[in-house]
């Protein structure tokens, strides 16, 4: 269960997301004309976004709400977590707190934020 805290970031996190539609998949160039569409015709993948071993991509827990498959197969990440680097700084703050409570990994609680924004929005 999430807590009604990490609950109050799902909306806003929706509306950056939206922010970044229309979106085309650079493999097959379907066009995506908004957030809603594009959780409706992409699969979610991944867990987390593991960093490289050079170091180059920075590991990150949040990869797990931002990258999907489009129907064509390809990766494509929305980034969301960007647009105000403040609130991902809470965000993941509390993120890991309530993984502490929980006795849970961020990873589950994420998991959670993840399907419940897809609920959110195609229902
Ligand atoms: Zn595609």
């Amino acid at each position: 269960m999430l807590s009604e805290k990490l609950k109050s970031f799902i909306n806003p996190i929706i509306d950056f997301c939206s922010l970044e539609f229309p979106k085309k998949c650079s493999c097959c160039e379907t066009e995506y004309v908004d957030f809603k569409h594009f959780i409706e015709q992409t699969t979610p993948i991944g867990s987390v976004t593991g960093g490289t071993p050079d170091g180059s991509v920075k590991r990150d827990i949040f990869g797990i709400l931002s990258w999907v498959n489009c129907a064509c197969g390809s990766t494509m990440i929305i980034s969301c977590m960007d647009v105000q680097k403040g609130m991902y700084q809470i965000f993941k703050e509390v993120v890991i707190n309530e993984a502490q409570t929980q006795n849970t990994t961020p990873e589950t609680i994420l998991n959670e934020i993840r399907q419940e924004i897809r609920q959110k929005i195609v229902s």
